[in-house]
């Protein structure tokens, strides 16, 4: 049967080189007017929940619309839904960090669309992972028993989530191929409160029991690290109780204020009981291409497998977590998967890499080449500039905090974060607080009222559209967290911010006093 010629006019030419060029060229333009623009923007969306939907039409159109009309949209429409991560005004979370090479390695991705789930299905696709996973593994100085060249080796995942869900499920069924399935209610891991959450997320998707999910607590004594005499008292108590150490994850540099696990001495507890550590670096990670950083992961050499977003700070657009295995055998027997229509004798000959064994699902994006195009658009000593650049700024944030004796730097910084607050004494003197003490409220209240007013003063920073920061709170102190990240910030940036944070401040100390008047 052949295709009519009335139906044949109706079919689309799908990927016309001329009209791609065109819509090509009119989205780049697009995008370059944004980014030239984006200082412009409130770094926090204004708009209100459910706003799109009074604004879009509640079903698809059923003819074609051209691309000027979905760009007009966008402009109206979506940018204003944007909280802007690409701003130089934006200091909130970790960054998303991104680069001119990172996303046109990421328009590259998308231009092949390959689904290189094994090496058959796009041999390049796999052969750059690995290589671009080597380059970094050096660059890192991580230590040889992690790349591929050392019989061990790198992989892109996702993200975090994804990189502990695959280790965890590596270690627990080791364990249970010894031990037997029904040991699995045994099975215990361990991270401290400063753990990143998706950890425990993980442990539930991996079937470990929540009573075995162990959260122990840190303390100013260890900085918010994770204290070793603490992991192995716990460690004692539960095989005392008949339970049986999995897993340990350890973190170099914790979301809320960049803390650092000590590595040596905990991998060392942990080989001792045969339990498998995990490295999350996801933010702190890429600063550990300048030797200065690199020390803090020192005792890595320890650990099973290791894992950083180079999505957070080193230049590449989301999504890219790069994870590093000792033993990527292991990640193998739980992951593989060998069904009939993909069999071919690359696999079967096992001299290449089937990168679907090493991940969750099948199909994979050739995440790769963003990868590649920033390490070979930068270079090692750019890439390396960029970070001290950042920490450079921070280190001047931080003494804009401290020379304005209302505040005080929280923690202590590490990376390119600072967390500071209103001092204490600056609320109390402002408050009066000393007479409502005499009142009979006590140091607890103090505390509050403390934590109150910094709350306030980033609500208000952030509701200026000026620049974009988010809290911590441990133990009990309430910090705004400045990270410097974004690809756009100079020092220009910086000291604005600090401008809006003073003159906030001096508004919220103001009303707080008259209200206590
Ligand atoms: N681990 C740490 C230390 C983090 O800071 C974060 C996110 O900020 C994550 C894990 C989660 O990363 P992902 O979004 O890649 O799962």
């Amino acid at each position: 049967m052949s295709i009519s010629s009335k139906n044949r006019s109706k079919i689309m030419n799908l990927l016309d080189p001329d009209e791609f060029r065109r819509q090509g060229h009119m989205i780049i333009d697009f995008l370059a007017d944004y980014y030239e623009n984006i200082e412009k923007y409130p770094v926090v969306s204004r708009v209100e929940p459910g706003y799109l939907s009074k604004c879009l039409p509640d079903s698809a159109p059923s003819d074609q619309e051209s691309v000027e009309t979905i760009l007009h949209d966008i402009d109206q429409y979506i940018v204003p839904g944007l909280t802007h991560w690409q701003s130089p005004n934006f200091f909130a979370y970790f960054p998303s960090s991104f680069s001119i090479p990172g996303m046109l390695g990421e328009i590259l991705c998308s231009g092949f669309n390959v689904a290189g789930f094994n090496w058959f299905s796009s041999p390049a696709a796999t052969e750059l992972e690995s290589l671009v996973m080597e380059w970094l593994g050096k660059l890192l100085d991580l230590p040889t028993s992690f790349l591929f060249s050392g019989h061990g080796g790198g992989v892109i995942q996702g993200n975090t989530c994804e990189a502990i869900i695959c280790t965890l499920t590596s270690a627990r069924d080791k364990i249970l191929r010894r031990l037997g399935h029904d040991s699995i209610t045994k099975l215990v891991v361990y991270g401290s409160d400063q753990t990143h959450c998706s950890f425990q997320k993980a442990a539930r998707i991996v079937g470990i029991d929540p009573q075995n999910f162990r959260t122990i607590k840190t303390t100013w004594s260890t900085s918010f690290g994770l204290s070793p005499d603490s992991l192995r008292n716990v460690i004692y108590s539960d095989i005392d109780r008949g339970l049986i150490p999995l897993y340990l994850c350890a973190t170099v540099g914790t979301t809320a204020i960049t803390a650092v696990d000590p590595l040596t001495p905990l991998c060392k507890i942990a080989n001792e009981f045969g339990m498998w550590v995990h490295v999350d670096a996801a933010y702190a990670g890429a600063s550990c291409i300048c030797p200065e950083y690199r020390k803090l992961i020192n005792g890595v050499e320890l650990a099973d497998s290791f894992s950083f977003n180079a999505h957070k700070w080193l230049l590449t657009p989301l999504d890219c977590c790069c994870l590093w295995l000792k033993d990527p055998s292991a990640l193998v027997k739980s992951l593989s998967t060998d069904p009939e229509y993909l069999k071919n004798e690359a696999t079967d000959s096992k001299q290449v890499v089937d990168y679907k064994d090493w991940q969750l699902s099948l199909s994979r994006r050739f995440r790769a080449l963003k990868l590649w195009l920033v390490l070979r658009s930068y270079g090692e000593h750019n890439l390396r500039n960029h970070i001290r650049n950042h920490c450079g700024l921070a280190k001047f944030f931080g003494e804009l905090v401290e020379e304005d004796g209302r505040f005080e730097i929280a923690f202590p910084r590490h990376f390119a974060m600072i967390c500071f607050r209103i001092h204490p004494s600056a609320v109390i003197d402002n408050m009066a607080i000393g007479h409502a003490l005499e009142k009979g409220h006590g140091e607890a209240w103090k505390a509050e009222e403390v934590n109150r007013l910094n709350a306030q003063l980033l609500e208000a920073v952030n509701a200026s559209g000026r620049a974009f920061m988010t809290h911590a709170l441990v133990g009990g102190i309430y910090a705004i967290r400045f990270c410097v990240g974004g690809a756009l910030v100079t020092e220009r940036h910086v000291a604005m911010a600090w401008k809006v944070v003073q003159e906030h401040a001096n508004s919220v100390l103001a009303l707080a006093r008259h209200a206590k008047e």
